[in-house]
């Protein structure tokens, strides 16, 4: 009797601590902070039909709300960083949003996402790849209509966006863009339409994978070094050195280069007419520069296509870098981190940088 009443007590606490397991187990999804910064995702305009919005009007807390069964993904909550269409995104939102995920990164937190405007998306994703230091998961997402128009894609591209931060298929992606379906890297992505909800690709990578109604799938690792492969870092710097962006076209004239000097610039990156070209004038101009110990480097107006080192432009002779695969505003973005660590790059240091990143 006594073996009996041993072997039911012993059983009902295997019982329990399996139950208690079995419930534990359920109750523990991955810790995903959404770090709210403005954009469309959270605009709001009069009509559900009109084109006119403003950015940056609804908080995070209401935007989780209206995305259902969002709370099943992960263990959710949300910080407010910022309320501002990206047209207005500064370097000082960028250190914020950079030293608060990596101190959350550091914890116990999985995965990070950021809500964000579609303007200047890809920027702060490159930035961010190149200053966080985990390889965890960090998110951006955003939407081209306003919470309030009709078939609003906001609460989907969130949606979508928590499944991408909360899944372990994601880490050792670097930062990633999530819209439309598809997740891409910060490297290679680019907004390529002004009002479509199609708007971000990766020209020349191709995107990293697809997520639908939140089932992960990778295909590709990104371009570029990234994350916890970056030297960079966002540690203790309070603003980053001026690098402005000339545009290139024809009959360009070259004194915009000598004014962005005079101004102050520490840095310049010229959008040049095709293989990172521009007039021989501006050429001469930013061999000025260059002599003044300013780096420009030579990007493109167009959109695909790496920036070939001495292409037709005899980089030695005019001082100048090849961006190559860098858009003007990511490699706008790399030439202020490479200036801020160290201002003493020479040229050649500085190219290898732009074939690195
Ligand atoms: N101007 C808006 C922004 O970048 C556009 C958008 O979010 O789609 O904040």
């Amino acid at each position: 009797m006594k073996k009996q009443i041993f072997n039911f007590a012993f059983i009902s606490v295997l019982l329990f601590a399996f139950i208690q397991n079995g419930f534990s187990q359920e109750k523990k999804l991955p810790k995903v902070i959404i770090l709210a910064t403005g954009g469309t995702i959270a605009g709001s305009g009069e009509s559900s039909t009109g084109s006119s919005y403003t950015s940056g009007k609804v908080t995070i807390e209401s935007m989780i709300d209206a995305v259902p069964n969002i709370r099943k993904l992960a263990d959710l909550s949300g910080e407010q960083i910022s309320n501002v269409g990206s047209q207005d995104m500064s370097v000082k939102i960028w250190l914020d949003l950079a030293n608060r995920i990596n101190e959350l990164l550091a914890g116990d937190v999985d995965g990070i996402v950021i809500t964000h405007g579609t303007d200047t998306q890809e920027e702060t994703a490159y930035f961010l790849n190149l200053v966080v230091k985990s390889n965890k998961p960090v998110v951006l997402t955003g939407s081209m209509r306003p919470s309030t128009a009709l078939s609003a894609e906001g609460p989907l591209n969130l949606y979508n966006a928590v499944a991408v931060a909360a899944s372990p298929e994601s880490k050792d992606h670097g930062v990633m863009v999530v819209m439309n379906d598809k997740i891409f890297g910060a490297h290679s992505v680019t907004k390529m339409n002004t009002t479509n909800v199609e708007t971000f690709e990766a020209p020349m990578h191709g995107q990293l994978g697809d997520v639908n109604f939140g089932e992960v799938t990778f295909y590709h690792y990104p371009h570029g070094l990234n994350t916890t492969k970056s030297r960079f870092s966002a540690d203790g710097i309070k603003s980053l050195p001026r690098v402005d962006i000339v545009y290139g076209c024809a009959d360009m004239s070259p004194d915009l280069i000598d004014i962005m000097v005079k101004a102050g610039a520490k840095g310049i990156v010229v959008a040049g007419v095709g293989d990172g070209n521009m007039t021989t004038a501006t050429l001469e101009a930013a061999k000025r520069a260059t002599e003044k110990g300013i780096p420009v480097v030579r990007s493109a107006r167009v959109p695909t296509g790496a920036v070939l080192i001495h292409g037709e432009v005899d980089d030695e002779k005019y001082g100048t870098i090849a961006s190559d695969e860098l858009n003007p505003q990511k490699a706008r973005i790399l030439l202020m981190l490479a200036l801020q660590q160290d201002k003493n790059r020479t040229r050649e240091e500085l190219q290898q940088l732009f074939i690195d990143y």
